[in-house]
């Protein structure tokens, strides 16, 4: 049975922080990358501080492991710290480019892994004048530490096997991820080697140190920020389905009630992943933006059925329990720089423009929206999009059909150009699906609106 709440949502026009907040932390790309390069630094320098002569064949291959090993070492917990949902980071940097980041840093650290497991067993084989195979044999029995490692390292190939694009979409986003939480098995396995056979670590209490607080800094976040978070969020904030509304064919709206929203911090235009704690979907947590600002006690996420969890919420009853983590992502008002706004969105990803569009600060003129969809029925939430847009005096300009039906790409620069006049000097707010954004934001540079103010939500991980 569906909920269905009668009233229409009211638009709370202007929604800002509340006077007096103080304003969330933000930490962007550039401090974060120059920390890692510099924390990257530091471990090439206790290889280097930790390396006398280096002459034969075996010595240059001994040493190429050690490097990789402990880059390796190095990158898997950084790995670890992107995706700890720190919300500094996910403000200032944004989930989608700090997943981006995971994923490319993944590949790499794989790679190092393997490439270190490797030249360190011929090295010592070179070495020792037997077989790599043997060698890797006698290391694998004589020390154990170096087998739990290297089960872990196996695990760690397995998990970036399955992470490659074209294996990931074969299976479902749940199996995917409950087969890279082996990640954290893997990083346990293979933490203890490094210090009893390591030979930058082996009887050096200060770089011991100096890991272990690393690896138990960024453990602390994990535990923090995913585990205890959400579970605090709902002790405190008790969210709960108030209703549901249909708003098209396969599109809901669910509201929920909640108490002291306002020290959630949300921003409009953010995400949360939320648990309904039904029978059926309490173990899923999925991505929905907020469809509105936070207002009078109350959040709204608006979801087009794409698969199992998304079409259940259809079901959902007034009263049903919600766990709820977040407020996530960096696609807000504070990465805008420039006084005109562009935001353009495409079917269910209007989600969040929605609710920048209400929010965003400007006069009338300076807000403009593009909303494509394929069908009219695929138009969300339009009669208060135009009630907004009309009361703040927002353009907004629908682009719906075939691109057959609409004569080529309705998104092509020249048609943006026309439809925004002064566009390069505009902010752009960009989301829909992957193939739509990737295609329209070449549209933009090549109409000249510069990288940087191009803001992307991507709703596929
Ligand atoms: C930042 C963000 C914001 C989003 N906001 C909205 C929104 O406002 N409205 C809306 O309709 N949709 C939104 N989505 C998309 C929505 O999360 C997916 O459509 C939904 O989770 C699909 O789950 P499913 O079980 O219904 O379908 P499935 O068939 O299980 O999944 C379809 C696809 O959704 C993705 N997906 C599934 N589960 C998850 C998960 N737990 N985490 C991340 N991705 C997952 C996978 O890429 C999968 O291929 C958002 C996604 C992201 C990443």
């Amino acid at each position: 049975m569906t909920a269905t709440l009668n009233q229409q949502y009211v638009p709370a026009h202007g929604v800002r922080a509340p006077a007096g907040r103080a304003p969330s932390l933000r930490i962007g790309p550039t401090p974060v990358l120059a920390g890692i390069g510099v924390g990257a630094a530091a471990v090439l320098a206790l290889w280097w501080t930790n390396t006398t002569t280096i002459s034969t064949l075996g010595d240059y291959l001994t040493n190429a492991g050690r490097i990789t090993g402990l880059l390796a070492g190095y990158g898997v917990i950084i790995l670890l710290g992107l995706m700890a949902r720190v919300p500094a980071l996910e403000r200032g940097i944004g989930t989608d480019r700090l997943t981006r980041w995971h994923a490319m840093g993944g590949r790499y650290t794989v790679t190092m892994l393997t490439a270190h497991a490797l030249l360190i067993t011929w090295g010592y084989a070179v070495t020792a004048r037997t077989s790599v195979v043997g060698q890797g044999l006698s290391l694998v029995r004589g020390y154990p530490d170096v087998l739990y490692a290297t089960i872990g390292a196996v695990l760690f190939v397995i998990i970036g096997i399955v992470s490659a694009r074209a294996a990931r979409k074969r299976m479902s986003y749940e199996v995917w991820h409950l087969i890279h939480l082996g990640t954290y098995l893997a990083i346990a396995l293979a933490f203890l080697h490094q210090f009893s056979t390591g030979a930058d670590f082996a009887g050096n209490k200060p770089a011991q140190i100096a890991w272990s607080t690393l690896y138990g800094v960024v453990t602390l976040l994990l535990v923090w920020y995913r585990v205890v978070t959400p579970l605090r969020v709902a002790a405190r904030h008790r969210l709960r389905v108030e209703g549901v509304r249909q708003e098209g064919p396969d599109v809901v709206s669910v509201y929920l009630s909640g108490r002291y929203l306002d020290e959630l911090k949300a921003e409009p235009g953010q995400f949360f992943r939320w648990r309904f704690l039904t029978p059926d979907s309490w173990w899923a947590s999925n991505p929905y933006s907020l469809s509105a600002p936070v207002s009078g006690g109350r959040l709204r996420i608006t979801v087009k059925e794409a698969g199992g969890h998304s079409a259940s919420l259809a079901q959902l009853r007034p009263g049903t329990k919600v766990m709820a983590s977040g407020p996530y992502g960096a696609f807000t008002g504070g990465v805008r720089r420039r006084r005109k706004v562009l935001l353009i969105g495409a079917g269910v990803g209007i989600t969040p423009l929605r609710t920048l569009l209400e929010t965003l600060p400007g006069r009338p003129g300076d807000i403009t929206l593009i909303y494509r969809a394929r069908h009219m029925s695929d138009l969300v939430l339009r009669a208060e999009i135009e009630e907004i847009a009309f009361d703040r005096g927002a353009r907004v300009h629908y682009l719906v059909g075939t691109r057959e039906q609409l004569g080529g790409d309705p998104l092509a620069a020249e048609q943006l150009e026309y439809l925004v006049p002064n566009l390069k000097h505009h902010d752009v707010y960009l989301c829909g699906p992957e193939s739509l954004t990737a295609a329209t934001r070449d549209s933009l540079r090549e109409a000249g609106v510069a990288r940087r103010r191009i803001h992307h939500e991507s709703f596929e991980f």
